[in-house]
């Protein structure tokens, strides 16, 4: 059943709650598996560290033996030097020492570490001041894992940290969440390819490349299709294509009241479509409209481009962490209050996505205010702006001094 003219929230909790399954698994290098999802829980084929090794470049000896230097300076033998990668094979005795380095295993008799600043370093012996206690400047084998320990769960978004963790339990190849590939498909029959000099009434086409950056900034791969005229056997043809090689498509025009906006005809015709909503309580962006095809979701966003991008950070850039398999408290964009810091114009009965700058002022207080003209078409809103104040329906705007919502772009 199609619905109409809906929430925020209500269209995105149907977009999200329809894409239910994560996509596939891929195996990848480990380090291009940086921003992904894992897709295996990884288990540490041997302790992390190996074996009991020194914490500081210093001299091994027995604590036991160090106590008399608490009441006269210790002369001990020097009887090893055991750099890291090296291990000694030898055993101490009362009154010895050797000589490590950061890293390196700890041999037979020696129990503790004193780092090299604190001693006074004599040719084939050290002179030691104070006691020393058992295990002293010593990493034992296996305190940061341990073999057979799970160091990482299927789900865990892969940071920097987590491809070192990777690497330090021998993982070359990382199974992830396959990344979203998503459509985009600008309609118009104004629209002209930049490479092109747009005749009159035409005007170039930007919606197909911003809504690729942002399909790629979200950690998908767009596949942009050459503009569609305002048609409906060409749009047919074109979503045709679209929906069979992507996990999502995104349409830009055609879904407002216009006598040649055909895109939700079209789509309703298509074998296996059902039209979920189509316009949202939303300014910019009311006239989105949200299919599916074929099981895969069709995004129709408004051809404004202020509004294709604002949509998309609502709606899209959700759906496509859902599918590379994001937790659902990552999907949507952070939000803050911030101090405006001028009269907002009344946003009228549907919610208002003002574009926006927000700084921190000299004290430490976040600030907002609007980036000027709002038309839906002024992409120049969107350069300026890092943020989008959230201004609820109202017949007043916020006073300057107020604290309003905003949610950071580009997040
Ligand atoms: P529509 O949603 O088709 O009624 O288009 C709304 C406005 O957005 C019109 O002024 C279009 O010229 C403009 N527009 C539509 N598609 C694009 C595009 N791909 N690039 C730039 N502007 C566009
Ligand atoms: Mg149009």
């Amino acid at each position: 059943m199609m619905k109409k003219y809906i929430e925020v929230e209500a269209a995105r909790e149907l977009i999200l709650s329809d894409s239910n399954s994560v996509l596939p698994p891929e195996k990848i290098d480990l380090l291009a598996s940086l921003g992904r999802v894992l897709c295996q829980d990884i288990v540490a084929d041997r302790d992390l560290p190996p074996a009991d090794n020194s914490a500081m470049d210093g001299y091994g000896l027995r604590a036991a033996d160090s106590a008399a230097a608490e009441t006269a300076p210790l002369k001990l033998a020097v009887v090893a030097d055991i750099p890291a990668g090296k291990p000694w094979p030898g055993r101490i005795g009362a009154g010895e020492a050797v000589r490590i380095m950061t890293g390196a295993p700890i041999p037979d008799g020696v129990d503790a570490v004193i780092r090299r600043e604190l001693v006074e370093e004599l040719d084939d012996a050290i002179i030691l001041k104070k006691k020393v206690s058992v295990g002293n400047d010593i990493r034992s084998a296996g305190e940061d894992i341990k073999a057979g320990e799970t160091v990482l769960t299927c789900g865990t978004l892969i940071t920097p940290a987590v491809i070192g963790m990777l690497a330090a339990v021998g993982v070359p190849y990382v199974s992830v969440v396959r990344k979203p590939r998503v459509a985009v498909l600008a309609t118009g029959d104004e629209i002209v390819d930049f490479s092109q000099v747009p005749g009159p009434g035409k005007i170039r086409n930007s919606n197909s490349f911003s809504l690729a950056a942002q399909v790629l900034q979200a950690g998908g791969l767009p596949q942009v299709f050459p503009i569609t005229i305002d048609e409906p056997a060409a749009i047919r043809r074109a979503l045709q294509n679209a929906v069979s090689g992507n996990d999502l498509v995104l349409t830009s025009g055609g879904v407002s009241m216009g006598d040649y906006d055909f895109i939700q005809d079209v789509i309703r015709d298509l074998p296996a479509a059902e039209i979920r909503f189509w316009q949202v309580k939303m300014k910019p962006g009311k006239p989105l409209l949200y299919s599916r095809v074929a099981a895969k979701p069709v995004i129709g966003l408004p051809g404004n481009p202020v509004s294709t991008m604002v949509s998309f950070e609502q709606f899209v850039r959700p759906l496509m962490k859902k599918m590379a398999g994001f937790p659902d408290s990552e999907l949507l964009p952070p939000r803050e209050t911030a101090v405006v810091l001028e009269d907002l114009p009344a946003p009228g009965d549907r919610r208002h996505y003002a574009r926006a700058i927000a700084q921190r002022d000299e004290n430490g207080q976040l600030t907002v205010k609007s980036t000027g003209l709002q038309g839906s078409g002024m992409l120049n809103s969107m350069v300026r702006g890092n943020c989008l104040i959230i201004q609820p329906p109202a017949k007043a705007g916020a006073k300057s001094g107020e604290r309003v919502e905003i949610e950071w772009l580009g997040y």
